[in-house]
């Protein structure tokens, strides 16, 4: 394969990978954006397509692909889906990818990595495999059903909205508390199909007379229930895969790239932003990511162009 020339590459074409891409060509930057998947939206796509997501400046609110469709619009530079980037060599002041691209920068915006979900962690038989959910990618396969929901972050909760107009849910975690936004927790709470089992842990889980059983244990105590239900999402959280970025010689702090205030790892001409980058009160929100792709796009401006007096403001034609 021949060699091509970029001043930019992108590595991930999650929401922030796509808003970098698209401010990359506003500022002319000769920009590639790689994403391992088949389609672009990172965690949008496949955590929360159907999400109605209300905090993105501009939107009273937006359903998670439409959103996608929005950050893809405009954008004019090459965007290669099912690549991900494996190896990251510096040459002379320039990044070499893969042996097929040279860049002078790269942004990584590679979030959580390639995500795999974390399992049950209970012997599971094969008549009970087919009713347990890692992902609840359409609500309505659950219509008119009971759904046991375990965990208690963002996505036990995002899913449980999703679905509580079409079946009855019970939510159970281990601990009280739930880290979700409180108008989320105040609609469940209030939503007659949604009850709370907490604190709670499985202990067993058999497929039997059509349903699946599953025994529950009290947190702190020896007492046992017992619950049925036709289906289980279990939203325990993802693992992600930091080996490459550990590979390319970067700083990590919890598996996230440490980044300065110019969004700059601690490799000179290679940047990170959205949930792939780590600093001090960073929370993983895509509006923050947003901004924060801004920031590495000016940074890398500046250290590719540094006799340029830049544009802060884009004009409107
Ligand atoms: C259930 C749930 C609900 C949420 N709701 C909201 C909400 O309402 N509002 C909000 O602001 N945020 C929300 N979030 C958080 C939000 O989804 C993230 O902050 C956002 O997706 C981060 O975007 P990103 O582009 O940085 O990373 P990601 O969305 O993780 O995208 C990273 C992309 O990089 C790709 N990639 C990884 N490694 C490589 C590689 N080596 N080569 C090529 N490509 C690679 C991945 O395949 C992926 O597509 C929610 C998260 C979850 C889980």
């Amino acid at each position: 394969m021949i060699m091509e020339y970029y001043d930019l590459a992108i590595v991930g074409a999650g929401p922030v990978g796509l808003f970098a891409t698209k401010f990359a060509n506003l500022h002319g930057l000769k920009t590639i954006t790689f994403e391992a998947l088949a389609d672009c939206g990172g965690q949008i796509n496949r955590l929360f397509p159907n999400k109605k997501i209300k905090d993105i400046p501009g939107y009273n609110s937006i359903i998670g692909h439409q959103l996608v469709d929005k950050l893809k619009e405009g954008i004019n530079s090459k965007i290669i889906t099912n690549y991900k980037v494996q190896e990251i060599i510096q040459k002379d002041g320039k990044i070499i990818i893969d042996n097929n691209y040279q860049v002078k920068t790269l942004l990584i915006t590679s979030g959580m990595g390639a995500f795999t979900p974390k399992k049950l962690p209970l012997p599971i038989d094969s008549s009970c495999e087919k009713h347990i959910h890692y992902f609840v990618k359409n609500a309505d396969h659950f219509q008119d059903k009971n759904v046991a929901i375990f965990g208690g972050g963002d996505s036990a909760l995002d899913w449980a909205m999703q679905m509580a107009d079409k079946c009855k849910i019970v939510i159970i975690h281990r601990r009280d508390q739930f880290r979700g936004m409180e108008s989320t927790l105040k609609f469940l709470h209030q939503h007659n199909n949604v009850r709370f089992l907490t604190p709670y842990l499985p202990q067993k889980i058999i497929w039997q007379n059509n349903q699946l059983n599953i025994l529950l244990k009290k947190m702190g105590t020896k007492e046992r229930q017992e619950i049925k239900c036709d289906e289980a999402v279990i939203a325990f959280g993802f693992k992600s895969d930091n080996l490459l970025l550990k590979k390319w010689g970067l700083n990590l702090e919890t598996g996230h790239v440490k980044v300065n205030s110019q969004m700059q790892s601690n490799i000179e001409n290679i940047y990170a932003a959205g949930d792939a980058c780590i600093y001090d009160g960073r929370v993983p929100m895509m509006a923050l990511g947003f901004g924060e792709a801004q920031i590495a796009i000016m940074s890398i401006m500046n250290h590719l162009f540094p006799e340029k007096k830049l544009t802060i403001h884009l004009s409107s034609h």
